[in-house]
């Protein structure tokens, strides 16, 4: 069994055969799906998938590419939104310098904000980052989930050891996508033969960032298990041992999302 820990199972790229990806996901033994949101008109519809679909989980949040017009009122919507059963983080939150969408210090100030919130909520987060990783790493640390046990997770990492090595010693996860299956990826595969086993997390951030061997096609939550695969062969076990610890894994940190049950989100 694998966890596709992150995947925009909402876009519209998947509105004509949705059915079929999740039936492409259940053959390829993806028993579950996590659906990040990325802004609050965003939030209904991934938790309108988890509604239909046993299999899919979601998160709720604000991505900073979307947090230009940031108020701490927005809070309190998260906050409804993250009552509904299937949640089981707060996310995608996180800082992105690379489109610039916001200004830095309204992403910082509403990462902060969010960060908070899962605190006060004992969800765990998914964190994105991209050329920021020296202040998502600030921020991370002096927020009131720093050494907490279940923090969250470093969604498709994709920087240097020394940002994994920093966010481990908070306690997070690092969840790894189909880019460390691409071939010049050489940098970004000894990162991950670094990593501890108990902290890997497998996703495929579909629509994109689809593995070398469907590169440049849609992504979709069945091809999660080329990146299982290739994880497997960085750490020498089998794929379905790999797929065993980051199962594991994604249920200690998520909790066990028990199909038809509600959201074990730690707060039952
Ligand atoms: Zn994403």
């Amino acid at each position: 069994m694998l966890i596709d820990t992150h995947c925009h199972l909402d876009f519209d790229r998947f509105d004509e055969d949705r059915d079929a990806v999740l039936q492409r996901a259940a053959a390829a033994s993806v028993e579950r799906i996590i659906v990040p949101a990325l802004d609050l008109a965003n939030c209904p519809q991934v938790l309108a998938l988890g509604d239909l679909y046993a299999e899919v989980y979601a998160a709720v949040g604000v991505h900073p590419n979307s947090t230009a017009l940031w108020e701490n009122v927005w809070l309190d919507s998260i906050r409804r939104f993250a009552a509904h059963p299937k949640v089981v983080a707060i996310g995608e939150i996180g800082l992105d310098y690379y489109w610039d969408d916001s200004p830095k210090e309204v992403q910082q100030a509403a990462l902060a904000a969010q960060l908070e919130l899962a605190a006060e909520l004992e969800l765990p987060v998914i964190i994105h980052n991209r050329d920021s990783s020296e202040d998502v790493l600030r921020l991370l640390a002096v927020s009131p989930l720093a050494g907490r046990e279940r923090p969250g997770v470093l969604h498709s990492f994709s920087a240097e050891a020394a940002v994994a090595e920093a966010a481990l010693r908070m306690g997070f996860y690092i969840g790894i996508t189909g880019p460390v299956t691409f071939k010049k990826a050489d940098d970004l595969r000894a990162v991950v033969a670094g990593l501890p086993l108990e902290r890997i997390l497998v996703e495929t951030d579909a629509p994109f960032l689809a593995p070398q061997q469907r590169r440049g096609k849609r992504n979709e939550p069945a091809y999660v298990a080329y990146v299982a695969e290739q994880i497997a062969a960085l750490h020498g076990l089998s794929s379905d041992e790999l797929a065993r610890i980051t199962t594991n894994n994604a249920m200690r940190l998520f909790g066990s999302m028990a199909p038809g049950a509600e959201g074990s989100n730690g707060r039952s």
